[in-house]
């Protein structure tokens, strides 16, 4: 089989990713090409918090349109993007991070294939690998893929990058020694790339994404009937979705008392929302999605291995209910 991209490590996604989008920006500057930057209001902070720099290096930028749910409107996307000149960048994320919502990736690959060269594609592929069913189905047109490697049980701060071998020339922003052909300077981490080995060789024994999903769907169904009365409801139901996430907004409740109960029967689950300077603030992703602040306060995330068994979720089901049917 042809060999279509290299792969370079660094420290995770959040490096590769200013590492690529600031590399683009930096040959733009010197050739003075026109470059417009397409990222979504649901994007991981090592993506939406670059919108800074765009500004600072007077960069176009224009937002993906999205449905409520975070899914990417492909019509008028596809427009918008055939009526922007010269070159453009696209930030896809494949499956969200917060949401579980799975972006429709052969879209992508079509798109670029349509729109052509000008067109330069980065998938945030963090939150793919033993979360979907298809993360090993790449489309060989896209130009980046950036992984972390914690994400699916290796070590942290290491992670990995496909580049096209047509970007092999990319400008790389991290000078030094020149190691990895001079796309990522600066020795690797070496025993943190062998732990990818060793995790990836565990996932690909131990996944079922059939019966992953059964588990899912019996935790959903337990989280659901608990909260009729409540009248909370789990997002983006109408979704396409990962195997391990199920979000959830509870009524009239605090996200961190609740975390509390779950905490005293051994259940670890998260918030929408991020403590920041002493102060529970909601989760932007859902503001942005036209969650209102008080829902986005009751939001809780559970996720899960993706080796999580039918009658593991059984158990879980019962501690759910045991909590969630107070409210
Ligand atoms: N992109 C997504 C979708 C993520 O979930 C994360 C981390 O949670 C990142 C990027 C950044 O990864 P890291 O913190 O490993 O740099």
């Amino acid at each position: 089989m042809k060999k279509t991209h290299e792969v370079f490590f660094h420290s995770g996604a959040t490096e590769s990713i200013n590492l690529i989008f600031k590399g683009i920006i930096f040959c733009h500057l010197k050739s003075k090409n026109p470059l417009t930057i397409f990222t979504s209001d649901t994007d991981h902070s090592s993506v939406y918090n670059q919108r800074k720099d765009f500004e600072f290096f007077k960069i176009n930028h224009h937002k993906i349109p999205i449905d409520q749910n975070g899914v990417v409107k492909w019509k008028d996307f596809t427009h918008l993007l055939k009526e922007t000149a010269g070159d453009l960048l696209i930030n896809f994320t494949w499956v969200n991070n917060e949401t579980g919502v799975v972006n429709d990736i052969e879209q992508m690959a079509k798109l670029k294939e349509e729109i052509g060269e000008r067109l330069l594609v980065h998938v945030d592929a963090v939150q793919s690998i033993g979360k979907i069913e298809n993360f090993l189905k790449l489309p060989i047109n896209l130009d980046y893929y950036s992984y972390s490697a914690h994400k699916f049980g290796a070590m942290k701060g290491v992670g990995f990058t496909f580049i096209s071998h047509k970007n092999l020339n990319f400008h790389s922003i991290m000078r030094g020694g020149g190691q990895q052909f001079g796309l990522r300077s600066g020795t690797e981490n070496t025993m943190g790339i062998y732990s990818i080995k060793l995790a990836l060789s565990e996932l690909f024994a131990s996944f079922h994404p059939k019966e992953l999903l059964e588990a899912k769907n019996i935790l959903e169904s337990a989280v659901e009937a608990s909260l009729k009365n409540n009248g909370g409801y789990v997002i983006a139901k109408s979704a396409p979705r990962n195997l391990n996430t199920i979000y959830f907004i509870v009524k009239n409740s605090k996200a961190d008392q609740l975390i509390m109960n779950f905490d005293m029967i051994g259940i670890d689950i998260s918030s929408g929302s991020a403590c920041s300077s002493g102060a529970v603030e909601p989760s932007r992703v859902l503001l942005n999605l036209g969650f209102s602040e008080e829902e986005a306060k009751g939001a809780l995330r559970l996720s899960f291995s993706p080796n999580l068994t039918t009658s593991e979720a059984k158990l879980i089901s019962e501690k759910l209910k045991s909590v969630l049917s107070r409210y």
